[in-house]
This record gives C-alpha cells, sequence and structure tokens, in this order.
C-alpha cells in the first residue's frame, strides 16, 4: 500500500469504486471516465507503479491480471473483440502510477492509437 496512491485507496476501500471482480491478489473496476462502453480497470492490490517497475519476479501476477482480464471480458459480452492497453510513464499517456490494464470494448477501436 502507496499511502498517496489514488488506486491503493480503491483496493482499501477508502475511495469508492464499482468494483465488477476481485481475489486476493487483483481487483477489477470501472472506469469514472469511460472512452468506452465497456471500460474497466484491472489493477494488482500490492502497488506496482508502472510497467517500468515490473521485473521478472513479478511474471506469475502479470499473468494472473491478463488472464482475469480475459475472464472479465468474457463476462461482460464483448464477443466482438475488446483492447487491453497498460499506459505506461508520461510519453505513454500514464496519468495514475499504480501498474493498470484498461479493458476496453463495446465499440470498434481505432488503430493507431492518439
Ligand atoms: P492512465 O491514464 O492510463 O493512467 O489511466 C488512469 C485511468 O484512471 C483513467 O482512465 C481515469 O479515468 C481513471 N480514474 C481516475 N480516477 C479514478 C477513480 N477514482 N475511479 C475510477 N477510475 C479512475
Ligand atoms: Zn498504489
Amino acid at each position: 500500500m502507496s499511502s498517496d496512491c489514488l488506486f491503493c485507496k480503491i483496493v482499501a476501500g477508502s475511495i469508492p469504486a464499482k468494483r465488477v471482480y476481485e481475489d486476493e491478489l487483483c481487483l477489477c473496476f470501472a472506469d469514472i471516465h469511460p472512452q468506452a462502453p465497456t471500460h474497466l480497470l484491472m489493477i494488482s492490490k500490492r502497488h506496482i507503479g508502472s510497467l517500468v517497475e515490473a521485473g521478472a519476479e513479478d511474471a506469475a501476477l502479470l499473468g494472473h491480471l491478463l488472464a482475469k482480464t480475459a475472464e472479465v471480458a468474457r463476462g461482460a459480452g464483448l464477443e466482438r473483440g475488446y483492447r487491453v492497453v497498460i499506459n505506461t510513464g508520461p510519453n505513454g499517456g500514464q496519468t495514475v502510477d499504480h501498474l493498470h490494464l484498461h479493458l476496453l470494448g463495446g465499440r470498434h477501436m481505432t488503430w493507431p492509437p492518439g
């Protein structure tokens, strides 16, 4: 827990969120400013600042986040597909410094991203 981290506060329950899935390792909740009809965030309950800080010792946790994101997507009616995004660092557009996967679906996604 990083005491000044927004997403750690959501994990702790001191900031509310619409929680859609959680287990001992991860939490998935609705993005407050949805960019698609389905826009969820999947985070590790343990604070990791970004993918830059993730190492080989985090491989199992990162795999868990990805597998659980796919499971949530299967339950969310996204049969036509979806996009998973990890914005990383200033150039990557990361605004909350707690590693998170965006799950975006329910509309066609364009490429390349802006
Ligand atoms: P990023 O820009 O990749 O770091 O993504 C951060 C995301 O967190 C943005 O899509 C925000 O809309 C979202 N966000 C910020 N504050 C909250 C909050 N209190 N509850 C849910 N989502 C949030
Ligand atoms: Zn955090």
